[in-house]
Order: structure tokens, then sequence, then C-alpha cells
């Protein structure tokens, strides 16, 4: 790898990890989802970086895409257990990483569960290694602990300004034949529940990302057109869009998913209603893996 993308990589990984251990302070009972999320993207810009996708603030049943709105007031409770997945990028170059907190003990061994099938994938991020392997470990590992993985959500690749690259790492058993190489950038991210083991779409949808330039009559659907093009195909949130409506936000989001400009990510939820937690590092592929995100 070009030293100068590794560097970058490191830097984006480093200021995650910050981020992530900055989160820990915020994330307790009483506080506010929109405040959580709006203090971790400040974070992000002062420490020299910039934001790969919204602070994802995803509670209880739900997996991920979960981003506060404009105005939202939700407030995290004490039997919450919340899901904070933190996306930072320099120069294209990303970072990913999340954890799981709750304060009943209740959850505690849900949480360990991904946490554990997490740090045993990281030992198997050599070259060669192939990601069905990993899959199966994940999963050995959170049944272990007598919960399922989710099947339908898997790890990724990274690449320059792409989030969601080849290949795809699974967090089960399947005939999925792809060998890791070395340099490779991943993200590995188990997730375990007590429920059914997928998750399905759900309402509601606040992230999006551009998929082509349309031309559009609307002044509002043009606005948000021209600021996802900012984004260099990157995610962004509903509530970051410059326009003071969210009424017409939203007319003017439908308007474009309905004519392929954008796509939604729709907050994705465990099919049975099952609580789910998720840890995730983005990691290097090598002789001896380095985790980017670790502190
Ligand atoms: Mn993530
Ligand atoms: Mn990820």
């Amino acid at each position: 790898m070009d030293k100068k993308i590794l560097e970058k990589y490191m830097k984006a990984g480093k200021i995650a990890a910050e981020v992530r251990e900055a989160s820990k302070e915020l994330v307790k009972p009483g506080a506010s989802l929109l405040g959580i999320a709006e203090e971790l993207e400040k974070i992000i810009l002062e420490k020299g970086a910039e934001i790969a996708f919204p602070i994802n603030i995803s509670l209880n049943d739900a997996a991920a895409h979960y981003t506060p709105y404009k105005g939202e007031t939700t407030v995290i409770r004490k039997d919450d257990i919340v899901k904070i997945d933190i996306g930072v990028h320099i120069d294209g170059y990303i970072g990913d990483t999340a954890y799981t907190a709750g304060w009943n003990e209740k959850h505690n061994k849900l949480i360990e569960a991904s946490q554990k099938a997490l740090e045993a994938a990281i030992e198997m991020c050599r070259p060669g290694v192939n990601v069905s392997d990993i899959g199966a470990k994940v999963e050995e590992v959170i049944e272990g602990y007598g919960f399922r993985p989710i099947s339908n959500l898997t790890g990724h690749g990274l690449e320059k300004n792409n989030l969601h690259a080849e290949p795809q790492i699974p967090n089960t058993k399947n005939s999925r034949s792809h060998e890791l190489a070395e340099d490779q950038v991943i993200a590995i991210e188990p997730f375990a529940t007590n429920g059914a083991g997928h998750v399905k779409d759900s309402e509601p949808t606040l992230i999006y990302a551009l998929f082509r330039p349309v031309l559009v009559r609307s002044p509002a659907a043009r606005d948000i057109i021209n600021y996802a093009a900012s984004r260099n195909g990157l995610p962004f949130a509903e509530r970051w869009l410059p326009l003071d409506s969210r009424i017409k936000i939203k007319l003017a989001l439908r308007e474009l998913t309905l004519q392929n400009a954008v796509y939604g990510y729709p907050v994705l939820k465990e099919a049975a209603g099952g609580m789910i937690s998720q840890a995730e590092h983005t990691i290097i592929v090598r002789d001896e893996p380095i985790v980017t995100t670790k502190m």
C-alpha cells in the first residue's frame, strides 16, 4: 500500500477511535440522540477529519441506519441497548467503528457476544484466509453465548469514498468464497441477537446517498442533488440538508428516490423484534493484522 494512503487510513482510524471513546461520556440514560449525534459529528470535524456517514444511533431491535432528525427529542432510557456507529474519513480513506452500550446488566452477555466474535474474527484477518471461515467463527462465538448472528448483515471492504466495497465479510457459515489479500482494508461487524437472526427494512429512512444526478424542476430537489453530489458518493443525513422545512425535504427526497436520483438506507430492525448488539473495527489485512480503529 502507498505510504501516504496508509497514513490516511491510520489517521482516519485513530480519529474514529477517539470519537468512539469520547462518545462513552455522552451516551447514557437521559441523553438525547440528537445531542449525541451533533456533538460527535462536531468532534470529528474539530479533529481535522471528515464525516464518512451520519453518526448511527440504533436502539434495541434496530441494528443500524438510525440517525436523529431535526428537532428530535428522543432520549436514552436505562433499559435501552444502544449501538453507536462512527465513520470518519481523510481524503476518502475511511475508518468505520461501532460498539454497544447498555446500563441494565441483563444486556451484558449480548453485548459481550458481538465483542468477542469481533476479537476472534480480527485474529483471522491475514492474507489467504477465506471470508467464509471468518463468518463461521463469528457464528460459532455468538452461538456459544446462546445467541444468533444476524445473517443478512455483513462486514465489508473499504475503498476510497466507498463504504461498502467488496468483499462482504459474512457473520455466518456460508458458501461465499473469497480469500483476503495483503493490504485489503475491511470492516468486520458482528451483530448478535436473541431474536430471529435477520433484519428487515423498516421505517423511517433518515440516511440517503446520491445514486445519479438528474435534472429536476423543484428548487428543493435541486438543492438536495447539489448537496448530495458534494458528498462524493458517501451517505448524508436528512437533518444535514440545508433546507428549513422538514415537510419540503421529505417530499423532495421522495421525488428523488422515485427517480432513482438518491437511494435511502431504511432503518434495519430485527425481524422478530429481538435485541441486537454490534461491535466493529476497521482492519488492514496483514500477517499481523492492523486494527486502524483501536485506541
Ligand atoms: Mn459501521
Ligand atoms: Mn461498517
